[in-house]
């Protein structure tokens, strides 16, 4: 396990690691096996949740010491190589050379079967069965001692970090809340104050049918922020105010999935296949700690930082929003249609 190390003076989080090992981010990816692949189970951990679609029916299994759950449709396992983990071996320090030891889980959500299957390609029931899935894990997480928050997200193409190209989520645990949700909760805390009412709600209604509205489903809404940090970044939030993600409803989830669905896949057609992130910024579950309206976040990779984004946090981003939703807007209608079957 490595070292969560905080800066002098800063509320920045650095993950080094611990002693002089160096870290091994997945070392089983050069041997020309995927180990996400049916068949190679035992390359991974064993199977906390293998989720299995029979007769319709979803059936919630998990691998013993001695059998293997095959046919699995979504399949979660602890990851080989954590950030995160929960072996106490590193030990705390004081300011300003702050650290403590980097615990937590860090589990890893295989979201189809099929290797070359997307996350903009798999069936809207396939989203679907990964959304269960993952809200099955963030309620078993925080069950858990020391999980403060559950990150949620996913790196696609080697240009946004990702090892395997096989279709992946990562869910990584940390004791203490992360700086870009303390951010967000501190502001929609600060307008709720000023205003007497959520940001998002707010921000929901003021995007709803406007120029940088992408698609709207019965319970989501996607739009390009007003001020995208990356070129035709997108986000998906709620429509109605919630801020736990382990409360969305079945019929949520079948409707985020379509949305998901609708909005990466009309993204990947229109802007050919480009390595993306994606994050869920959720609520921390802890009593009394501030809340945000849950939401996702979409950060297509096509350019890369200069100075002046990386060293003074300034964004020059090449496209307007209201360009970039115009172009979202029209191919994931185009996706939505033909998911639905109208066209
Ligand atoms: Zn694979
Ligand atoms: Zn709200
Ligand atoms: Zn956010």
């Amino acid at each position: 396990m490595g070292d969560l190390r905080k800066d002098y003076v800063l509320d920045k989080f650095v993950v080094v690691p611990a002693g002089d090992q160096t870290m091994a981010l997945d070392r089983r990816v050069e041997e020309g096996r995927c180990p996400y692949c049916p068949g190679n189970e035992s390359m991974t951990e064993p199977a906390i949740l293998a989720l299995v679609v029979k007769d319709g029916m979803l059936q919630r299994l998990s691998d013993s010491e001695d059998t293997v759950i095959d046919d699995w449709s979504v399949r979660v396992f602890h990851n080989t190589d954590p950030i995160v983990a929960t072996v106490p071996t590193s030990t705390y320090s004081d300011k300003p050379l702050y650290s403590e030891p980097a615990y937590g889980y860090h589990q890893i959500v295989v979201a189809s079967p099929e290797h070359r299957q997307s996350l903009s390609q798999i069936s809207v029931e396939q989203w679907a069965n990964v959304l269960v899935v993952i809200q099955d894990r963030v309620r078993w997480l925080y069950t858990q001692k020391s999980v403060t928050y559950v990150s949620i997200y996913v790196n696609s193409g080697a240009g946004a970090g990702a090892l395997l190209s096989h279709p992946h989520l990562h869910m990584v645990t940390f004791s203490s809340i992360p700086p870009v949700i303390e951010m967000e909760a501190e502001g929609s805390h600060r307008f709720m104050n000023e205003n007497g009412n959520c940001p998002a709600c707010n921000i929901i209604s003021v995007e709803s049918s406007g120029p940088r509205q992408i698609l709207a489903t019965d319970s989501f809404l996607s739009f390009s922020p007003w001020a995208p940090t990356y070129q035709h970044e997108f986000w998906i939030y709620p429509k109605r105010h919630m801020t736990s993600f382990s409360k969305i409803t079945q019929k949520e989830i079948n409707d985020l999935a379509l949305m998901m669905r609708a909005t990466l896949g009309g993204m990947s057609k229109t802007l050919k296949d480009p390595a993306f992130n994606l994050v869920f910024h959720l609520s921390p579950e802890k009593k009394n700690s501030r809340q945000i309206h849950w939401h996702i976040e979409v950060y297509p990779q096509l350019s890369t930082w200069s100075g002046l984004e990386r060293g003074f946090g300034v964004y020059v981003n090449q496209v307007r929003p209201e360009k970039s939703a115009e172009i979202l807007g029209s191919a994931s209608r185009k996706e939505l249609a033909g998911l639905v079957g109208i066209v």
